[in-house]
């Protein structure tokens, strides 16, 4: 049940007739959320071979033509960034693998975001991140499942801990902080690292995120008994040391964050499944091949390449902006008995 409006629309804004659609103003839903925070996906390619994510062999990648170039990219970014987008989010498939990242982060943020953040799995990140900082990055999110090499291992499949662990350093140390670390929870598998995790918070300084598995896998091999609930996580941090919720009152931010009691870091949960918080999604996403989505778990696509490519102007981008926010749905459904997965995995969409 989605709860939230988080912003009116005056009446008398102007509006698309056929819709009741405003056509100025800030990028918002029929349900009044304002759209101010952009996943830009700069490639679905990636080094690792995540379980969670894609198979290990027989995964196909857009060919190039169809991926955006910058140019595409910006041209959107710049357009949702008139359109009142303030915060953007680079990710992939694997963003460092895009050749040239580092310019593309400096145009994207010359475009005057308030926020410039990217999600990585880290393999590429020690020698690159000061150029990332210096081009403009402001933080980065780093994923990385367990804290044990063997595990890690065989949940990320290529790579190795050691690495990410040594890029986590060098991005601090770049000034790309807070940093964040995503862990995606498996039942059976890392499930048992949950206070190892959280003691690594406390030591370091790192917020932790924990998100649960959603049936976004390339392979379709989502299955609920392996999600481990954001409840859970709490509750046996909790047992240890105890957390207090930290108030960010109507944050459309999705982890509910949480300190711990004695002052020593803190931790986030990503309760995406068991726990929706659709009713303050504030989110749109372009994918590597230039289809604007909504949502995550949403099959409708908004082809801005199409316009891009075939001579459209700003105004027509736009247009297509507003259409694909105008066009959400309240909430993702995954609860719902008619539940279908998206067409697309999270590496193709773009987490
Ligand atoms: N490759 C980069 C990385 O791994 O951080 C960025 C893209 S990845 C798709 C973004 C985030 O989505 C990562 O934190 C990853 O762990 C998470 N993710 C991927 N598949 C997921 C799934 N099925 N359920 C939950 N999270 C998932
Ligand atoms: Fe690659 Fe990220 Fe997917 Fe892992 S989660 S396979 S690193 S895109």
């Amino acid at each position: 049940m989605v709860s939230t409006v988080r912003m009116g629309m005056p009446s008398s804004r102007r509006c698309d007739r056929a819709q009741d659609m405003p056509v100025e103003g800030p990028l918002v839903d029929r349900y009044g959320r304002v759209h101010d925070d952009l996943r830009l996906s700069v490639t679905d390619r990636c080094n690792l071979r995540c379980v969670y994510c894609m198979p290990m062999e027989g995964m196909s990648f857009l060919p190039r033509a169809e991926v955006l170039s910058f140019e595409e990219i910006l041209r959107v970014a710049g357009v949702a960034r008139r359109l009142g987008v303030r915060a953007v989010r680079i990710t992939g498939g694997e963003p460092l693998v895009r050749r040239g990242i580092c310019d593309l982060v400096a145009r994207i943020a010359a475009l005057g975001f308030t926020d410039v953040a990217l999600t990585t799995n880290g393999i590429l990140l020690a020698p690159l991140a000061a150029d990332l900082a210096g081009a403009g990055l402001q933080r980065v999110n780093v994923s990385c499942d367990s804290l044990r090499s063997d595990r890690f291992a065989a949940i990320r499949r290529r790579g190795t801990l050691d690495v990410v662990l040594d890029a986590m350093t060098a991005a601090e140390s770049a000034g790309l902080t807070p940093l964040k670390v995503n862990v995606v929870l498996l039942r059976g598998e890392n499930d048992d690292e949950v206070t190892d995790f959280a003691a690594f918070a406390r030591e370091t300084g790192r917020v932790v995120r924990f998100i649960e598995y959603m049936p976004l896998d390339a392979q379709g091999a989502w299955d609920r008994a392996q999600l481990v609930p954001g409840r859970e996580v709490l509750e046996r941090i909790g047992e240890i040391w105890p957390l207090e919720a930290v108030a960010d009152p109507g944050s459309p931010a999705p982890a509910h964050r949480y300190r711990f009691a004695d002052g020593k870091g803190e931790v986030g949960i990503i309760a995406s499944v068991t726990e929706p918080f659709c009713g303050t999604c504030n989110r749109l996403r372009l994918t590597a091949d230039g289809a604007i989505r909504n949502c995550l778990f949403s099959d409708a696509e908004h082809p801005v390449r199409d316009v891009l490519r075939g001579g459209g102007s700003d105004a027509d981008v736009e247009l297509l902006l507003r259409r694909a926010v105008w066009g959400k749905l309240p909430g993702h459904g995954i609860n719902e008995p008619g539940f279908l997965r998206p067409a697309r995995s999270m590496s193709m969409i773009g987490g």
